[in-house]
């Protein structure tokens, strides 16, 4: 049921928004009662320093043995109101007077009174009310009770104690009003902020259902279109350009992906072509020559080749971009694996004159994949040669510059046009597809540069065109140097 955000939400802020009520309505409570009790406190201080007034009056008046009796009954006549209680105790904490016999006692007050002075709670305040000057208390009778307030004073020549009694039966009823307001308020407040606070959740998260609809939707096929953004400074304006930024990214890795499908497919039509071509011919003529067979078997395997070079290279970018290719370094020497590269590039530069050159390599100490170093720097001597006119040449060298190697193969052959340069480490990629096909022996397929790209940056290095124009191109791999030689040289 509360699989929704919008009525999570509403649950929980009129759960809060409960508990902040019901907490600020006793508080509240709490201060009206403490003001009633102030108010009735200060209200008996009055009537304590009125009475005492009074009493003193009729006592200067008075005369007779019992002076102080006549002029205290004189006194509660004067100050009786109804809800008050006056009692005048003796030195010894004995009530001498008090309102509820010096008065005719008016009747439905009456009982109830006549349970208070008996009562414990009076006694005990009575008992407080002998140890000081001034003493508030509380006489628990009745529902509501009573408050007390005691005062000493002197008359005549002897100390006396001035208890007032106020009901607090008003007052409860004050509260009890109070609380039954808070009580109708409580509940109809919560449910108003409860349906305010689901309408304004159904409010704020409808753009978040819309976006979440117009998601659904999406699919391979409608891939370019995007999220409305409606404010795009709020939180749901950031959410929905963050997915548009998204779907960018899946749209042109979609597209890349796309692209590379149609390109390798392409690539790999051709060789599988002359493949179909040159077996159906074979197999249709009846009469041919061993030197007939033998040539047809040539191109056949010759395109077998091309075509595992190209399904080899493919699978390696494939496993590249998924982050599948493990590399395997290990501790060995850049120089010794450029001289390597170079002697094995040694027949394909002499097939076509050219000479193909090292120039003196410092010692190289690297921790690498070798096998993938190799490879990228085979991929450059290739491109060298192949794009180097018979009697051209060929420069390798390897330097440490800081803290990486620098492996440089430069050529002098028909450079590549300025406009072509930022796009020759594109996968499938060949600045003159004719050439490289048919004046280089099939050639690749434009993967060579794209992998060899991926094997500097997986050894966190960087294969760069360093030069190029009419007089030929540099290919520059930097790689990070190792830090100190752990293997002797061979
Ligand atoms: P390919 O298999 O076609 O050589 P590469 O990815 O190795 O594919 O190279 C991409 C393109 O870059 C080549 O087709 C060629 O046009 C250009 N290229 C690469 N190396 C050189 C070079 N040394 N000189 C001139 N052009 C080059």
């Amino acid at each position: 049921m509360l699989d929704s955000i919008r009525l999570r939400l509403t649950v929980w802020y009129t759960g809060v928004l409960t508990l902040v009520i019901v907490v600020l309505c006793g508080v509240a409570y709490f201060i009206f009662w403490r003001s009633a009790v102030r108010r009735t406190d200060s209200n008996l201080v009055e009537l304590s320093n009125s009475f005492l007034v009074t009493l003193h009056a009729e006592l200067e008046d008075q005369t007779g043995p019992d002076v102080f009796l006549t002029a205290g009954r004189e006194a509660i006549e004067e100050h009786h109101f109804r809800d008050t209680i006056y009692v005048i105790t003796d030195e010894a904490g004995k009530v001498i007077l008090s309102s509820q016999e010096a008065l005719s006692p008016n009747a439905p007050a009456k009982a109830a009174r006549k349970q208070i002075l008996p009562s414990a709670s009076f006694q005990r305040f009575l008992a407080a009310s002998a140890q000081s000057d001034r003493i508030f208390g509380h006489i628990a009778v009745t529902e509501a009770g009573y408050r007390a307030f005691a005062q000493r004073f002197s008359g005549k020549g002897r100390n006396y104690t001035l208890i007032i009694l106020q009901s607090l039966h008003s007052q409860q009823e004050m509260m009890e009003e109070a609380g039954t307001v808070f009580a109708w308020l409580i509940p109809v407040a919560i449910l108003l902020a409860s349906g305010g606070g689901y309408f304004l959740a159904r409010k704020s998260l409808a753009p978040v259902v819309a976006m979440s609809s117009q998601a659904g939707r999406m699919g391979a096929e409608n891939l370019h279109e995007r999220l409305a953004v409606q404010n795009e400074k709020d939180e749901l304006g950031h959410l929905a350009r963050s997915f548009n930024r998204l779907l960018d990214r899946l749209a042109e890795s979609f597209d890349r992906q796309r692209r590379f499908m149609a390109d390798a497919s392409h690539e790999l039509r051709t060789p599988v072509a002359i493949l179909r071509g040159e077996s159906e011919v074979a197999l249709s003529q009846q009469a041919r020559s061993p030197e007939e067979y033998r040539e047809s078997l040539d191109v056949m395997h010759h395109e077998a080749e091309r075509l595992t070079r190209i399904v080899e290279d493919l699978f390696t970018l494939t496993r590249a971009d998924a982050g599948q290719y493990p590399l395997k370094p290990s501790d060995f020497y850049l120089d010794e694996l450029v001289a390597e590269c170079v002697h094995s590039a040694r027949t394909l530069a002499q097939a076509k004159k050219i000479s193909l050159t090292l120039e003196g390599a410092p010692e190289s100490p690297i921790h690498a994949d070798e096998s993938l170093v190799r490879r990228m720097i085979l991929n450059l001597l290739d491109n060298a040669i192949k794009y180097t006119p018979d009697f051209g040449r060929v420069t390798v060298s390897c330097q440490r510059n800081g803290r990486e190697y620098a492996v440089n193969i430069a050529d002098t052959g028909c450079g590549i046009p300025a406009e072509l340069r930022p796009r020759i480490f594109e996968r499938f990629f060949r600045a003159d597809k004719a050439r490289s096909r048919a004046e280089n022996d099939g050639g690749g397929a434009g993967l060579g540069l794209a992998i060899s790209r991926w094997i500097a940056q997986a050894h966190q290095g960087r294969l760069e065109l360093t030069r190029s124009d009419s007089r030929g191109s540099t290919f520059s791999a930097y790689l990070p140097a190792s830090s100190a030689p752990s293997v002797s040289r061979s």
